[in-house]
C-alpha cells in the first residue's frame, strides 16, 4: 500500500520483538563481510576481476556489487551493512545471492543464515544456550495455554442489554416493564434450541417479543432476541439484580446466567 515498507519498520511488532531477543548467537540472514570485502572491499566483476583468485590477489572479495539482494528486499535493506531493525527474515537476499554465485561458480553462503558471532570466529553457534532453553519454554506454555483455552471455551455465551429508552414502561394493568437486548452466540457445529428464564425475580414475568417464539441460535452463528420482563410496581426508582438463564433443550450444554436488574419508574 501507500506506506509499504514502513510497516515492516514502525508497525510490525515482529522487529520489536526480533532486536529484545537478538544476540551475538542468533541465526538470521547475515553477510559475510570477511568473504565478501577483502581488504579493498567488494568491487564490481572488472576485466581483471572475474575470477576468485584475480579479485584475492587485488584484496577484493567475492561480493561484486551487483545490488540484487538489496532489489529484492522487500523493506529496501542492504543487509551488507549489517542487521537492521526492519529485517524480517524472509530470506529473499540469501536466493538472490545464491543465485549471483551459482552463475560465477562460486560457493554459495556469502548471504546465508548465521550468528554475529560465526561470522567473526568462525564458530558454529550453541543451539541449546539457557536463553534459548528458556524461550522454548515459554513457548511450550503459551501453546498449551492456547490449546487449552481452545478445547475449554464456552460452547454458548451470551450478552444483556438492557434497553434504556424508555427504561421502564407503566402498563395499564399497574405493572412496570423493562425490555432487554439479548444477544446469544452458538460455537457449535449443531443449531442451539434454547429455553429462557428468569432467576432471583419470583414475581417476574417473561415476554419473547415478536411473533416467533422458539429461540434456534445457528450454527456457529448468532442471534438477537428482544424480550420484556413485567413485574408489579413496587418503590419508585428501585432497582432489583436478576438472572437471564438459558437451558439447551437438547441438554448437551449446563445452563448459562446472566445477571441485569430490573428498574422501577422514578
Ligand atoms: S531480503 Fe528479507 S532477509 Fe534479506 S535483509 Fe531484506 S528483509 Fe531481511
Ligand atoms: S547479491 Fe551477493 S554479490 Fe550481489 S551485491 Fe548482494 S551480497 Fe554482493
Amino acid at each position: 500500500g501507500f506506506v509499504r515498507e514502513q510497516v515492516c519498520f514502525y508497525m510490525c511488532p515482529y522487529a520489536r520483538f526480533q532486536a529484545v531477543m537478538f544476540d551475538k548467537e542468533t541465526l538470521v540472514p547475515t553477510y559475510d563481510y570477511t568473504r565478501g570485502e577483502g581488504e579493498n572491499g567488494r568491487a564490481h566483476l572488472g576485466r581483471e576481476l572475474k575470477t576468485r583468485e584475480d579479485r584475492t590477489t587485488k584484496g577484493h572479495g567475492d561480493c561484486i556489487d551487483c545490488g540484487l539482494c538489496v532489489q529484492v528486499c522487500p523493506t529496501g535493506i542492504d543487509i551488507r551493512n549489517g542487521l537492521q531493525i526492519g529485517c524480517i527474515n524472509c530470506g529473499l537476499c540469501i536466493d538472490a545471492c545464491d543465485e549471483i554465485m551459482d552463475k560465477q561458480g562460486w560457493p554459495r553462503g556469502l548471504v546465508r543464515y548465521a550468528s554475529e558471532l560465526e561470522i567473526e570466529t568462525k564458530q558454529k553457534p550453541h543451539i541449546f544456550k539457557p536463553k534459548s532453553i528458556g524461550y522454548g519454554i515459554a513457548i511450550l506454555v503459551v501453546t498449551a495455554l492456547l490449546v487449552y483455552g481452545i478445547f475449554t471455551q464456552a460452547k454458548m455465551d451470551f450478552s444483556v442489554a438492557q434497553v434504556r429508552s424508555p427504561l421502564a414502561v407503566m402498563m395499564s394493568d399497574g405493572r412496570v416493564q423493562n425490555s432487554y437486548e439479548i444477544k446469544i452466540n452458538n460455537k457449535l457445529i449443531r443449531p442451539l434450541r434454547l429455553d429462557i428464564s428468569l432467576n432471583d425475580l419470583p414475581k417476574g414475568e417473561l415476554e419473547i417479543a415478536g411473533s416467533n417464539k422458539e429461540i434456534v441460535v445457528p450454527t456457529d452463528g448468532y442471534t438477537t432476541l428482544l424480550v420484556r420482563v413485567k413485574q408489579p410496581m413496587t418503590t419508585r426508582g428501585a432497582q432489583q439484580t436478576f438472572k437471564f438463564v438459558l437451558s439447551d433443550k437438547d441438554g448437551e450444554l449446563p445452563p448459562t446466567s446472566m445477571s441485569t436488574t430490573f428498574n422501577m419508574p422514578r
